[in-house]
């Protein structure tokens, strides 16, 4: 037995392979530029999941995910460096700003039981990675120097460019925009800055041979991979997104580097949409982690939302789904709890499933079967070997205390408050209830509260 996933290169089913008894694993990390939001989360445990998966077959696993802080650039007409624009906007330096965000996305993994990765290199401590292999596609002449300064990877040179993606270069039509802007320096439409000369930007660059500059997004990945993990990646990991340009060119240069296929398996996971839409800030429906939270749900029903769902499909989660997770975790918790205490056990025909291009989603129903089977004497250790890749916490037992009478009391006195709009009292009510263990949340439907 063994994982096969979905390799988007070869558009085929290919087994996860390991390389002298490790598989290495590289995922592509956050921007650092702002919270992150429930999609990107929802590409992270992507590759939390593969890692448990294998791990429960035996498999040694080494997982690199970088943090960009630098260089990721808008698309938007004015490209600007994503960090630097935050910057401004926050009226602070762009490393305050990125160690401040990297700070809350590993805060989201821990909420979300996503194991932490061997190592998070960050672009900007990586710059002499990036230079050295700069240096080296120059070299080999897959890289040459613009009239600007800039650096660029010659698209042409590499003959097999458009493989992950299918956008082969003599179909890339000019004026397409599929890389952010530059000054024209480009020999060639398709080409891509690998450092980029600073002009007249003052923060975040680094001295080159080439003069002071910063590194492109693009660059940094095949950097980091390369050098972490031994210049052979088994597996790589991203959002439906990146698979062009990002994944495109990182591919051609490291490959340009190796000389052979640097990356076996290129695997990517569909978007999230939310309650129907595309999450945007300017649309303003975002959602957060500390959004579920703050409405008093755990944050795991949102993990199994993610996983009652396959990677492969688009998927939209909704309030009202994250609310039945919740119960549903909930219930499962007391269940096995209830059916005694059990070792976990292998269970062939779960990891079947999962085995199978990670079929969550199956797996999910599977469970859900195995609840009802009432017959069945080892039900709590099924679930607890299905945890053992799904990450739901359910051996953790749900203390359920009751409330005092005093608490009801003051409950409901707050309830006559809020409905009368008494709001200094409401607001001395609840720090009361708070003061005797509770955390209220107030929704437009009403109170409701949580053990804290
Ligand atoms: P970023 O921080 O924007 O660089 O994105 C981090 C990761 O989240 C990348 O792998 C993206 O492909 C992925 N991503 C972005 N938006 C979504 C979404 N709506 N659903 C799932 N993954 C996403
Ligand atoms: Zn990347």
């Amino acid at each position: 037995m063994s994982l096969y996933l979905y390799d988007t290169a070869s558009r085929k089913l290919a087994p996860v392979i390991s390389t002298h008894g490790t598989t290495t694993m590289y995922c592509c990390g956050p921007t650092v530029y702002r919270d992150a939001h429930v999609g990107n989360l929802r590409t992270f445990l992507l590759s939390d999941l593969v890692r448990r998966v294998l791990r429960v077959h035996g498999v040694n696993v080494k997982l690199i995910q970088n943090i960009t802080d630098v260089g990721h650039m808008s698309e938007d007409i004015e490209s600007e460096d994503k960090m630097l624009a935050q910057a401004k906007a926050e009226s602070t330096d762009p490393f305050v700003v990125a160690r401040k965000y990297e700070a809350a996305f590993h805060t989201d993994l821990a909420r979300l039981n996503i194991e932490k990765a061997d190592a998070y290199p960050r672009a900007s401590e990586s710059i002499e990675l990036m230079l050295a292999m700069i240096e080296q596609l120059i070299a080999k002449e897959f890289a040459y120097v613009g009239d600007d300064g800039t650096i660029y990877f010659s698209a042409q040179s590499f003959p097999s460019y458009g493989a992950i993606s299918g956008n082969r270069l003599d179909a890339l039509k000019p004026g397409h925009r599929y890389e952010y802007s530059e000054d024209g320096a480009k020999r060639f439409h398709a080409d891509w800055a690998l450092w980029k000369s600073a002009g007249t930007r003052t923060q975040m660059i680094w001295d080159s041979p080439w003069g002071p500059g910063f590194p492109g997004w693009h660059i940094e990945c095949s950097a980091m991979s390369l050098h972490f993990l031994n210049s052979h990646i088994n597996l790589h990991v991203g959002g439906i997104d990146l698979r062009f340009p990002h994944h495109e060119n990182e591919r051609a240069q490291s490959n340009a580097i190796t000389g052979n296929e640097s990356v076996d398996l290129w695997l990517h996971g569909e978007h999230l949409l939310f309650e129907g839409r595309k999450m945007s800030k300017s649309a303003g429906n975002v959602v957060l982690l500390k959004d579920v939270i703050d409405r008093g749900f755990d944050p795991l029903a949102v993990r199994l939302c993610f996983l009652e769902n396959r990677y492969r499909s688009q998927m939209d989660l909704t309030w009202a789904s994250i609310e039945a997770a919740d119960a549903t975790l909930m219930r499962w918790r007391k269940k096995i709890e209830k059916w005694g205490n059990q070792a976990p056990q292998l269970d062939a025909n779960f990891l079947e499933i999962i085995d199978n291009d990670l079929d969550t989603s199956k797996a999910i129903q599977y469970l859900r079967n195995i609840e009802k089977s009432d017959g069945l004497k080892d039900r709590a250790a099924i679930f607890l070997f299905a945890d053992r890749v799904l990450g739901l916490d359910l051996g953790r037992q749900e203390v359920v205390r009751d409330l005092t009478v005093e608490q009801e009391e003051i409950l409901a006195l707050r309830q006559d408050a809020r409905n009368h709009k008494r709001w200094a009292e409401s607001d001395e009510l609840r720090m009361k209830l708070e003061a005797s263990g509770l955390e209220i949340m107030d929704a437009p439907e009403g109170q409701s509260w949580n053990w804290r």
